[in-house]
C-alpha cells in the first residue's frame, strides 16, 4: 500500500512514513497529485472534498480529526496495518532508514555532548542517508509507541 498526502495533512503523511508505509508529500497541485496517484497507483489521502470526489483511490479525511483518529479511519476503510514499532522510514523525506554504524553513533554521542543536549541514543539507531538525521529509541519512540498501540487496539 502506497500513499500520495495532500499539503493539509502533513502530520499523518510523517506517520505513515513512521509505519513504514511508502508516502509522497509536498505536491501542491491539485491535478499533479491526482496523477501521481493513478499512475504511481497511490491511494491519494485528502481533506479537500472537491479533490477527494476527482480520484479514484481516495480516503477523505475530515479536518479536525487527531493523528489518532485519522490513523484508526485508515485502519477501518483501508485495513491499514499498524506496527507495533516505528518502522525504518525516515519521517522527513521517505527514505529507508539504516542501522547507524558504529563510528556513526560515537559521532552522535560527541554531537550531543557538544551541544549540552540530554538524549541518550540506546543500541537502536538509525540514519537516514538523505537528510544526513539520525533516529533513535528515545521518549519521543516512546510516545509514538503508546499511539500505536492505542491506534491497534481500536475495534
Ligand atoms: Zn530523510
Amino acid at each position: 500500500m502506497k500513499f500520495v498526502v495532500d499539503l493539509m495533512l502533513g502530520n499523518l503523511a510523517r506517520w505513515l512514513r513512521i509505519l513504514g508505509y511508502d508516502t509522497v508529500y509536498g505536491v501542491k497541485d491539485d491535478e499533479e497529485l491526482l496523477k501521481i496517484s493513478k499512475e504511481q497507483k497511490r491511494i491519494l489521502i485528502t481533506s479537500d472534498r472537491k479533490l477527494a470526489r476527482k480520484a479514484k483511490d481516495v480516503v477523505f479525511i475530515k479536518n479536525g480529526l487527531s493523528i489518532e483518529e485519522q490513523l484508526v479511519l485508515l485502519k477501518k476503510t483501508l485495513n491499514l496495518k499498524i506496527p507495533n514499532e516505528p518502522q525504518l522510514r525516515c519521517p522527513n523525506c521517505n527514505a529507508l532508514l539504516r542501522k547507524a554504524k558504529k563510528e556513526e553513533i560515537e559521532e552522535l554521542k560527541e554531537m550531543i555532548k557538544r551541544e549540552n543536549k540530554k538524549w541518550k541514543p540506546t543500541q537502536n539507531v538509525y540514519f537516514c542517508e538523505n537528510c544526513k538525521k539520525f533516529y533513535w529509541e528515545g521518549s519521543h519512540w516512546k510516545n509514538m509507541k503508546k499511539v500505536l498501540l492505542k491506534v491497534a487496539e481500536s475495534k
